[in-house]
């Protein structure tokens, strides 16, 4: 299965509500969309411009992708996967968004390839999960509102934004708590929001007030492994480590040093499945339990990470709420997602096609 073009087009999509956190507020969805050509059929990947924490801009991510990407995997022959893994990582550094949206591209013609869909063939543990989804940063009230809006909707797993006003958290959480009762999972995530210290005195003061969180997401800045491990240390709630965690090199870093409970796994990060992998192995011999996020993407790459957290048992957590944040999709096929359910098909691949775009080499 020879690589024939790597092309690139572009989607974007209104978004159900503006998506608010610590560091960005954004209306719709713009991504640039990539689709390998091989003399035996199409692969498709998603490239969410995340600036605030790949670094990964539109045009850097365009540049990657016909500068290095392409002409380093032309040629190449994709069921020999780590070979095509091998130049696709060696190309260029960083640059984990282009690489993860041609990774999956490849991913998903190698499964096709297999007539099988590709989470069976990365562990196949589960056939559908639960997501949670996301609260946005905004006034209490707002919060509340839209907190019941999701319980409303199916959804028993909340991720709240926080980290933009200090203490003022907790009574935001506790506000949430009060509203949506004792039945409902929250998470908070301060996106490096906090100091260490102040990180501690919240989160106790959260726990003295029995808000019962499943975890706090990346109290503090990414760099700061230091205070991730004091955080960690000094609490009872379990800390995930998300912008702290990258590449599997920063995952052993996490874990050796046991700076987080848990890690947050996203494709958009680690460059794609194939070093996603590589995490969720080292994870899984350190007993240390992973959530697959994603960035604001439409189903296409999500239904990547859907399958990458419905094949490896250590992945107990999901955060794939993109496809709920958009207000349309327009692919057919792959994983269903219908509210907080995220239904595996027998579609071969990633199995998202109908894919809306034109493209260019
Ligand atoms: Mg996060």
């Amino acid at each position: 299965m020879k690589i024939l073009d790597i092309q690139t087009g572009r989607i974007s999509l209104p978004l159900a509500r503006p998506f608010k956190t610590a560091l960005r507020t954004v209306e719709a969805l713009s991504d640039i969309v990539v689709r390998v050509v091989t003399d035996e059929g199409v692969g498709y990947g998603e490239a969410p411009p995340t600036a605030v924490i790949t670094g990964d801009t539109d045009g850097s991510i365009l540049c990657a992708l016909h500068d290095y990407i392409r002409p380093a995997l032309m040629g190449m022959d994709v069921m020999d996967l780590p070979a095509c893994m091998e130049k696709l990582n060696a190309c260029m550094v960083h640059n984990t968004t282009p690489k993860a949206a041609v990774d999956m591209a490849l991913y998903d013609l190698w499964a096709k390839a297999q007539k099988k869909p590709l989470y069976q063939l990365l562990g196949g543990a589960r056939t559908s999960f639960k997501t949670d989804i996301t609260i946005s940063v905004n006034p209490v009230s707002q919060m509340v509102e839209d907190s019941l809006d999701a319980v409303k909707q199916g959804f028993d797993i909340l991720k709240i934004k926080v980290g933009k006003e200090g203490e003022k958290d907790v009574e935001r959480i506790a506000a949430i708590r009060e509203a949506v009762g004792p039945d409902v999972q929250l998470r908070v995530d301060a996106n490096q929001g906090w100091e260490a210290k102040e990180a501690v005195r919240i989160i106790r003061a959260m726990e003295d007030r029995g808000l019962c969180l499943d975890l706090v997401e990346q109290p503090v800045p990414a760099l700061d492994t230091d205070g991730l491990e004091h955080v960690t240390r000094n609490v009872e709630t379990p800390i995930l480590a998300d912008e702290a965690v990258f590449s599997p090199r920063d995952a052993e870093n996490i874990i050796r040093r046991r700076a987080a409970d848990l890690i947050n796994i996203k494709l958009m990060k680690t460059g794609g499945i194939w070093n996603a992998l590589k995490i969720c192995r080292m994870a899984e011999e350190n007993g240390v339990e992973c959530m697959l996020g994603c960035m604001l993407e439409s189903r296409l790459s999500v239904a990547a990470a859907a399958h990458l957290a419905a094949g490896q048992k250590i992945v107990t957590r999901a955060d794939l709420d993109g496809p709920s944040l958009c207000a349309v999709d327009p692919y057919e096929g792959g994983p269903e997602f219908d509210g907080a359910a995220i239904r595996m098909t027998d579609d071969a691949g990633i199995g998202v096609r109908n894919v809306p775009c034109e493209f260019w080499s």
